[in-house]
């Protein structure tokens, strides 16, 4: 059976609180032998290295979401470098520019909607800078969350883009998009998107991004794939998702066991 990583999953999520020992059962029995349990805020973190500590497969990436940038204390940075030298640490993440839902959006009154938005932007600015820093810092390579942020987050990243390096987890956009991505020499994940039958764009990104530009992830538990579309989703399903981009990529599940698992060890060097 080939094997799989799944490069991002939020374990430390309540939706596994009752069954975790199961979840961890399914995923081994699937072939998945590294799960990396992604933060979304300094708690978070530590509840992912102790995740990390507790089972051989998971490691943590450490880091704060920006959608949840409002909640973040003014510099992260001392506390996230402490975070970062633990061995299981493989990364900084997730963290990037997230302006899909903006404040204006909410009805939330204040101040004119306009400026609460810039506000709410400036801050994810900052606390996704302060990431980048310290992943320059702890040689620690960044998870980026983008969406509907791209232009924003491609200019941020640009004075970085030598000193570090960045996988584009969910990758959505365009071709043309991918490719700004990997000439910076950055990477992107597909999740279970790649098997929706909505998700024709999606597999032309795959079929148009080279073996070896590539890991596999499922984000659960969000993005279930077919056939278990809208359950929740979990780290054995990266067995849908391989098959499905197998298919795209016209190569056999060893070839792609192969090129994703050495990509996501050079990515992740304490993997
Ligand atoms: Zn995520």
């Amino acid at each position: 059976m080939a094997f799989f990583y799944d490069t991002h999953a939020h374990l430390d999520y309540d939706d596994y609180k009752s069954d975790f020992a199961a979840v961890l059962a399914r995923a081994q029995a699937a072939g998945i032998t590294k799960i990396i349990s992604i933060a979304t805020d300094l708690a978070s973190s530590r509840r992912a290295l102790a995740l990390a500590e507790k089972h051989p497969l998971i490691y943590a990436a450490v880091g704060w979401h920006p959608s949840n940038a409002h909640e973040a204390p003014a510099d992260i940075r001392p506390e996230l470098r402490e975070l970062a030298r633990h061995p299981k640490a493989v990364a900084i993440g997730e963290c990037g520019l997230d302006y899909y839902r903006l404040p204006s959006m909410s009805g939330a009154h204040g101040v004119a909607p306009s400026a609460e938005d810039e506000i709410y932007k400036q801050k994810q600015a900052e606390i996704f800078q302060q990431q980048l820093e310290v992943a320059v810092e702890t040689g620690l390579n960044v998870i980026v969350h983008q969406r509907s942020s791209f232009d924003d987050l491609f200019a941020q990243i640009q004075p970085f883009a030598a000193r570090t390096r960045g996988v584009f987890h969910c990758f959505g956009e365009s071709v043309e998009r991918l490719q700004k991505i990997l000439g910076l020499g950055w990477l992107v994940s597909y999740t279970g998107i790649v098997t929706f039958k909505n998700g024709q764009s999606i597999r032309d990104a795959v079929a148009a991004t080279p073996l070896g530009k590539f890991m596999l992830e499922t984000d659960c538990p969000y993005l279930a794939p077919v056939p278990y579309r809208g359950k929740r989703c979990e780290p054995a399903f990266v067995k849908e998702i391989s098959e499905t981009v197998a298919q795209v990529k016209l190569c056999s599940l060893d070839e792609l066991s192969a090129a994703t698992c050495r990509t996501a060890r050079e990515f992740f060097p304490k993997l």
